[in-house]
């Protein structure tokens, strides 16, 4: 059976122009990047073109990429890593209550080392109230951490009204891109964002590999010790390979950016037109306007969930239910309760994001297959 894979916030496939980047750093480029001969020195020139590629992308300075093991650490390392040097300055911190566990749990960590943590509500379609934010801001205040895009409903954040504030603040603002990049022409200058953190395997680069921004002249902690890596701020041999790969990746997706994403809509409000077409008792969830071109979440009133998930799966369809970090947690998804989605539809919560292979034709088979799922269950 043939896969029809609907979960590109989960992640993607590799691409082939990616992964023919990547090969020779895993045969015969094998140097490592710190010593000096030319084999080293092959490495070393591999990961500083990623890092034009990237600071290409966002606009930045080479020199102010880090590379990391995934998003999950360049989340840790920015909130942690700047609170833990930045203590002197405050320890007040604030977020949101639909960040990703990577860096809702960092502020939850800090919380227990005595930070104070203030978690902004959300509205229905899941944006920050720029008021509140403003009122929660102290003289202990140190950092404000938004993400960019939510990785379930596709809700993209205030974030130039965000960087604003916080510059006129004076506080450093980091954000989770980690689903933005690619979908979202993102501009750190523009924007004012002092840090913020992406994932190769979220815009069709390997699994096990990230990078952070950090403004220069930002003072953060090193929180793996080890080797001057990384301008030592991480210690560790660089994974050359994927860095070559995170690179390729960002560059390819920002040459195609327009073409790519107009696709992504295009299948995406096509999906949501023929499923109100053909299903009644749906509810789409998030902002209908700021919001991920590829991002579908829709509920059906009195589905279970993992039920549909699964009936989804015999017929060769990858989707997820609310988030994938959450399909082992029978708790209820903490974005969808921040968004105070009524009891009787969170259960049967699904979220289709489509990416570069999806066609037409494909969201048709999967309209059809939701509608004989469905019929049967209720
Ligand atoms: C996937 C994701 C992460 C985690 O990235 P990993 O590379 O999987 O650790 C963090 N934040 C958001 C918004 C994500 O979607």
């Amino acid at each position: 059976m043939r896969i029809r894979y609907f979960d590109h916030a989960a992640t993607t496939p590799v691409r082939e122009e990616v992964i023919e980047a990547m090969i020779p750093y895993f045969g015969k480029e094998y140097g490592n990047a710190s010593v000096m001969y030319s084999l080293g020195r092959n490495a070393r020139r591999a990961i500083n073109k990623a890092r034009e590629q990237v600071a290409e992308a966002l606009n930045c300075s080479a020199t102010e990429i880090y590379f990391t093991s995934c998003g999950s650490e360049s989340d840790n390392l920015a909130i942690k890593g700047y609170a833990y040097e930045n203590r002197d300055k405050g320890n007040h911190i604030i977020t949101s209550k639909i960040e990703h566990h990577a860096a809702l749990d960092a502020c939850k960590t800090l919380e227990k080392q005595g930070f104070r943590v203030t978690y902004l509500n959300v509205d229905k379609d899941g944006n920050i109230d720029l008021e509140e934010l403003k009122n929660s801001i102290c003289d202990e205040t140190i950092l404000i951490s938004i993400m960019y895009a939510n990785n379930e409903i596709g809700t993209i954040e205030p974030i130039e009204e965000i960087g604003k504030i916080a510059k006129e603040k004076g506080i450093i603002f980091h954000s989770d891109a980690v689903q933005a990049i690619g979908n979202v022409k993102i501009d750190v200058q523009k924007s004012n964002i002092d840090m913020l953190s992406l994932s190769g395997h979220k815009f069709y680069a390997p699994k096990g590999v990230g990078a952070l921004y950090v403004r220069e002249g930002i003072r953060f902690a090193k929180l793996q010790d080890g080797g001057e890596q990384e301008n030592n701020k991480r210690g560790g041999t660089e994974n050359v390979a994927e860095i070559v790969g995170l690179g390729k990746a960002i560059e390819l997706i920002y040459s195609e950016f327009d073409e790519y994403n107009d696709r992504l809509k295009m299948l995406r409000d096509y999906f949501l037109s023929e499923v109100q077409k053909n299903i009644n008792g749906i509810k789409i969830n998030g902002d209908l306007k700021n919001r991920l071109p590829g991002n579908a979440n829709i509920s059906f009133e009195g589905v279970d969930g993992s039920e549909l998930l699964f009936k989804l799966d015999e017929l060769g369809i990858c989707a997820s239910a609310g988030s994938a970090c959450s399909t082992s947690n029978p708790a209820p998804s903490h974005v969808l309760t921040a968004i105070g989605l009524d009891s009787k539809y969170i259960d049967g919560t699904l979220r289709i994001t489509f990416g570069r292979d999806n066609k037409k034709e494909d969201v048709n088979y999967l309209v059809n297959s939701l509608k004989e799922i469905i019929n049967k269950i209720l």
